[in-house]
């Protein structure tokens, strides 16, 4: 299928492994120049290599709204603009409500919802004066059916989610297209941190008995980023194998 996104550029934040690196893969085959970061030199030049198609990388901390909006600013300057947004970054430390201590909410809501916030700041006007954007973050399917262990990432996220939704809506008019992607369990640094390095999808409980592929996420969201997906926005798209057993 022909994205009709050739000649796009893109930036992807975290991306020199897991979801991040799939999708910018996946937008560097459709045609979009793309820039990446992450924390180190050699992570960020190993996965421009990967990558290929005239991408290019910088290192940057997306863990912060200062961060986040560092990041997005040099790459529309490397760039010249930037077309579509993949805003990612890493997700917060594992906790319940009695093993995480309050002090430690600040960081994950800086990490996972304020660094977004930044990072679509230093984006959107230019889209709106282009009339065309596409902006992707990637949550986690736990806005939807909370993850015991994760308390962190269900709160931050919850809050990105209604931003997102806001944003959609105001910006919709101006050919901009806002939505978040909502991954399952994907065999990722992040899953074998998290479940370990055996994880097994069927013992897990995922319906569709098996991890979900990087590669497969990384084709869904180029999608939403595509020509075609001019008209979903203000979606959360949940791709997880059948994990989540609710109706809406
Ligand atoms: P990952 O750990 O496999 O990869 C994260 C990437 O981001 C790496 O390239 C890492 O170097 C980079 N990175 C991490 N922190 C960064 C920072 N502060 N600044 C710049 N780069 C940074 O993670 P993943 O599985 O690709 O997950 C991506 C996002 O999706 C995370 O927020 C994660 O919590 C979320 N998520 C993942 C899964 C899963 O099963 N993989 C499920 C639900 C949600």
């Amino acid at each position: 299928m022909d994205y009709g996104i050739a000649g796009k550029t893109a930036a992807v934040a975290a991306a020199s492994a897991g979801l991040g690196l799939a999708t910018a893969q996946s937008l560097a085959r459709a045609g979009v120049r793309v820039a990446i970061c992450s924390r180190s030199q050699e992570r960020v030049e190993a996965a421009v290599a990967l990558i290929g198609h005239g991408a290019i990388g910088f290192v940057c901390d997306v863990s912060t709204a200062i961060g986040g909006r560092a990041f997005v600013e040099q790459a529309i300057s490397e760039l010249g603009s930037v077309d579509i947004l993949i805003a990612n970054g890493g997700g917060p430390p594992a906790g319940t409500f009695s093993s995480t201590p309050e002090d430690e909410y600040i960081g994950a809501i800086e990490k996972n919802l304020l660094s977004v916030v930044a990072m679509c700041h230093a984006a959107v006007p230019a889209m709106r004066e282009r009339k065309w954007g596409r902006i992707a973050a990637i949550t986690s399917v736990a806005v939807r059916q909370p993850v015991p262990s994760l308390i962190l990432s269900n709160t931050a996220r919850a809050g990105v989610t209604g931003f997102l939704k806001t944003l959609a809506r105001e910006i919709a008019c101006d050919g901009v297209t806002v939505n978040s992607v909502q991954p399952g369990i994907h065999a990722t640094d992040r899953s074998t941190q998290l479940y370990g390095a055996n994880a097994d999808g069927a013992a897990m409980g995922i319906p569709a008995g098996v991890l979900g592929d990087p590669v497969d996420f990384g084709e869904v969201t180029a999608f939403l980023c595509s020509e075609h997906a001019k008209f979903i926005t203000g979606v959360q798209l949940h791709i997880d194998g059948g994990s989540y057993a609710g109706l809406l």
